[in-house]
């Protein structure tokens, strides 16, 4: 018999972050994966991840591959093939900015249309530590997660408050509800969709 353990191969979920341009979704990102060099760099197709082992209050690990997308953006067919095929989407505005607050509007209209019916939202106001620039009142905000159903943080991401929270809860989300999930450590692009799928590299900028 042999003693070789086969370690089962972890769960993995695709997150996807969106939200205007400099509502901090990179420093988001970042925040959460700070001891972590993001693993691949695809600048060319606009598109950036990082993965980090999330650990579940059971003790079992998953893996969160975090994706950015920039809030300006025109769509290639890779960021609408992610919108379909990511688990998780974190729609992040700005408390300073009303702006960016109404643009979650078109961000949710844009998800409704364009997800896939499974997928997990969270709706998080950034820069909470610049309350006294604050645009977005909590109540105004409560009202548009309720009218989704959808759950709300207030994080920041300069202080690092918040931060874990959203992707702890995310995972959670993840991982109870959704069965079929990809479980290998593959990203569904491959090297001739990113060729196909952007001739130029004019797209989009990330990062
Ligand atoms: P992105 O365009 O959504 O990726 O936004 P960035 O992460 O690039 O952040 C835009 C700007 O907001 C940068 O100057 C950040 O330093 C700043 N920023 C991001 N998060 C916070 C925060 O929680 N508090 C404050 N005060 N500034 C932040
Ligand atoms: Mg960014």
């Amino acid at each position: 018999m042999s003693n070789k353990k086969t370690k089962s191969k972890q769960k993995a979920y695709k997150v996807l972050l969106v939200g205007d341009t400099s509502v901090g979704k990179t420093s988001i990102i970042l925040q959460y994966t700070k001891h972590i060099h993001p693993n691949i760099y695809l600048s060319t197709i606009g598109l950036d991840f990082a993965s980090k082992e999330q650990k579940l209050e059971n003790g079992e690990e998953i893996t969160l591959r975090i994706y950015d997308t920039a809030g300006q953006e025109k769509f290639n067919s890779i960021v609408k093939n992610l919108f379909k095929s990511c688990q998780g989407l974190i729609l992040v505005y700005d408390i300073t900015s009303i702006q960016s607050f109404h643009n979650i509007n078109n961000w949710l209209n844009y998800v409704k249309d364009n997800s896939n019916k499974e997928v997990k939202l969270l709706l998080v106001g950034n820069k909470s530590d610049l309350e006294d620039k604050r645009e977005v009142e909590i109540i105004d905000a409560n009202n548009l997660a309720k009218k989704f159903d959808i759950e709300l943080i207030e994080i920041s991401a300069k202080d690092n408050i918040g931060v874990d929270d959203v992707f702890i809860k995310i995972a959670k989300m993840l991982y109870y509800d959704i069965n079929d999930t990809e479980v290998n450590d593959s990203v569904n692009l491959t090297q001739d969709e990113i060729i196909r799928n952007n001739p130029s590299s004019s797209c989009c900028n990330i990062f």
